[in-house]
């Protein structure tokens, strides 16, 4: 039976949010977690963006050493020769890739203005994916944007002629969230049948169904015999109204009625990673997590009324539908109310050495003075993206692998 995989997509669409974006750090972090979450693939961020290269190369080398242990880190492009030839310069080590064309008439118009027939956008893909293979890219994805509104059978065509040369997915890009739960699973359907390949499904909140269309699409493309991918991001954070929740769809695959009898998750995801991860990412983004955010909003597990008071302390299960155990939660959390010595980008030793003295793990600063004022310095310049006081695992993350932290903190514009 095929199954659905999780390709998370925050370090992509997340921070190419308008107000919003995460620093090089962070986003590393975010790979850690969904690693250690079990997610199949990060699609950890552009290789054709200059600043990127240091963050993604580190990260690449982390994979090369063990610290990043199974997930896919996977680079997205556009769909071009151009991006495919300048990716592999800037990011040597890269393996994976997603190629990125328009295939709706309304974007093939409204943004080439007659420039670009649908042929065109056919051949400019195919001629990317002979080149990512010749560069020996051990996996690449095509993705259709704005699939939702392109024609059935020019995106079969386009699929097709993707698998043709060598694409192992076909992502369908619902990029406006415009469909339906019953639009896409239609669609979807066909995809599989038609183009045989695995399916990549990829929903916006638009209209407030980006998690019940992408439980759609995966049953249409199960349904069809193919492998499913959803693209989430943790929080929902994404373009305009956002993307599909990690935790609100591992919960729906795997709680909603019925639906797992057949529609099953890959590999062995760690539901309780699902607090620690939320609230990474809500602090690193600065947006707070709304408290009905389905598995980690503050009332998910809250009951004030008197009848679901009563019915929750006799039997929690007959007013919830998961634990919040499951989910990671349930430990109280300290909050210094006093005096607090944070790291700053103008922090000096003498508080550094407090601050990590005072974390909770067996992590201490090298007695070296000149090696502990190594660290500090690179404490410093993770402050200069971040504004705000580290978490302790970017602190132990930086005294673990000073010389990885360097590299991503390291950018050099116009050289
Ligand atoms: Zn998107």
């Amino acid at each position: 039976m095929p199954k659905i995989y999780l390709i998370d997509v925050t370090n992509r669409d997340g921070v190419q949010t308008a107000r919003l974006g995460l620093s090089k750090l962070e986003k590393t972090m975010i790979n850690i977690y969904l690693d250690e979450m079990g997610i199949f693939q990060s699609e950890f961020g552009f290789p054709t963006t200059r600043h990127e290269q240091h963050y993604l190369q580190a990260n690449l080398e982390m994979v090369q050493r063990g610290i990043i242990k199974n997930i896919v880190l996977e680079g997205w492009i556009r769909g071009i020769v151009e991006d495919v030839e300048l990716a592999i310069k800037r990011i040597p080590d890269i393996k994976h890739l997603n190629l990125s064309s328009s295939t709706s008439s309304q974007m093939i118009d409204g943004k080439f203005h007659g420039r670009k027939t649908r042929d065109d956008i056919i051949h400019e893909m195919t001629d990317a994916v002979d080149a990512t293979l010749a560069h020996g890219i051990k996996s690449v994805g095509v993705n259709a944007e704005d699939a939702s509104r392109t024609d059935t059978d020019f995106l079969v065509k386009f699929g097709q002629e993707a698998k043709a040369h060598g694409a192992v997915r076909l992502r369908y890009c619902d990029t406006l969230g415009y469909d339906n739960p019953f639009s896409i699973y239609e669609t979807t359907l066909t995809l599989a049948q038609k183009v045989e390949l695995p399916i990549e499904i990829h929903c916006h909140g638009d209209l407030g169904m980006a998690v019940a269309t992408s439980l759609a699409g995966a049953k249409g493309a199960i349904d069809g015999g193919q492998d499913a991918y959803i693209n989430t991001t943790i929080n929902g954070i994404g373009e305009r109204a956002g993307n599909a929740d990690l935790v609100s769809v591992i919960l729906a695959i795997t709680k909603s009625k019925d639906f797992n009898e057949k529609y099953q998750l890959a590999g062995n995801i760690k539901l309780d990673m699902a607090w620690k991860i939320a609230q990474f990412s809500s602090y690193a983004f600065g947006v707070e997590i709304p408290i009905n955010q389905p598995g980690v909003g503050k009332n998910c597990f809250a009951h004030a009324s008197g009848i679901h008071a009563d019915g929750v302390l006799k039997d929690p299960q007959n007013y919830e539908l998961y634990s919040f155990e499951e989910l990671g939660r349930g430990e109280p959390i300290l909050v210094e109310t006093g005096r607090e010595i944070c790291t700053g980008q103008y922090s000096g030793i003498s508080g550094f050495r407090h601050v990590v003295n005072n974390l909770s793990e067996d992590i201490t600063l090298p007695e070296n003075k000149d090696k502990a004022n190594e660290i500090l310095e690179l404490v410093r310049y993770a402050n200069v993206e971040t504004h705000k006081p580290l978490v302790e695992d970017e602190l132990k993350f930086i005294c673990q692998y000073p010389d990885i932290a360097r590299k991503l903190l390291t950018m050099t514009p116009l050289a």
